[in-house]
């Protein structure tokens, strides 16, 4: 199968030498296959996402020197790619979950699950998300009731026990333990909003998309899409997680760098290769 793979940000900021650092990975992981790049704005929660921001990538990447073939500013086959006018297709996926009885509807918060494993609560921290307690489980036909999502949270029913694991391109071979590592994840919101686990797995699937190549800080959500592949009887990508890229004191870059994002350095006058040598990648 020809190469297809994607970058799919998430406006909520202007990109950092970070995202810069895996974007041109998958770039150049899908040239040297000869292959396409998919661009997708993954814009679907109205809170915290900026329009202006879906621009500023774009226009960051594109004066980087990273080139797609398909993406919201040329359009492409699998149009729309922007997850926010996708919504038909995300509640197909969560019809065929329902259908299928591997999600049910859950009235208990982020919150009381951080409060039940003690830990303290941080929207941020998707991979160091508590484990949801299997107690808290409601009986199969609470799922039944529903013909739609409804205004209510809808997790996805890990195999408690099971081991889940992946050869990864650049990390190697890594396994997690559903019920231990991680457990019942969200797939829908109650204000509406698929959560990112069901979007991305269907949109990798629309897309064709062959290799996913995002950063580390996702390796776990990998053992959580690889249960939604199986469910819904899809054929997973590959994987290629790269290293993250941290700050003087070690820690994550995240947006708040705003002194590193592509944005600030773009109009302080750092060229395109210069960048690119900051976020430890040299373009020669
Ligand atoms: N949209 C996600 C982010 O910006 C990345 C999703 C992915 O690559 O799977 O963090």
């Amino acid at each position: 199968m020809r190469y297809r793979g994607r970058i799919a940000p998430t406006p909520t900021g202007y990109l950092h030498l970070g995202h810069a650092a895996t974007f041109w990975r998958a770039f150049l992981r899908a040239r040297n296959a000869g292959g396409s790049l998919v661009f997708r704005i993954e814009d679907l929660d109205p809170q915290r996402c900026r329009p202006e921001f879906s621009s500023a990538a774009i226009g960051d990447l594109r004066w980087l020197g990273i080139d797609w073939e398909e993406g919201p500013d040329q359009g492409g086959p699998f149009a729309p790619y922007v997850q926010s006018q996708r919504h038909d297709w995300f509640l197909l996926v969560w019809e065929k979950l329902h259908q299928g009885g591997f999600i049910y509807p859950c009235t208990r918060s982020r919150r009381d699950v951080a409060t039940a494993a003690g830990a303290p609560h941080d929207e941020d921290a998707e991979e160091n998300e508590p484990v949801f307690p299997a107690e808290w489980r409601p009986a199969p036909a609470a799922a039944r009731a529903f013909s739609s999502p409804g205004a209510v949270n809808w997790r996805f029913r890990v195999p408690d026990g099971e081991s889940i694991s992946f050869a990864d391109q650049i990390q190697g071979t890594r396994q997690w333990t559903a019920g231990q590592d991680f457990g019942d994840f969200l797939v829908w919101r109650k204000d509406g909003v698929p959560a990112y686990e069901l979007a991305v797995v269907a949109d990798d699937h629309a897309m064709q998309i062959t290799e996913v190549v995002r950063g580390a800080d996702l390796l776990k959500s990998t053992a959580r899409q690889l249960l939604l592949y199986r469910a819904l009887g899809w054929e997973p990508p590959q994987w290629a997680h790269t290293d993250l890229l941290c700050d003087a004191q070690g820690r994550r870059l995240a947006k708040r760098h705003d002194a590193l994002s592509l944005r600030t350095l773009r109009e302080q006058g750092f060229s395109p290769r210069e960048v690119l040598a900051r976020a430890g990648i040299s373009s020669a």
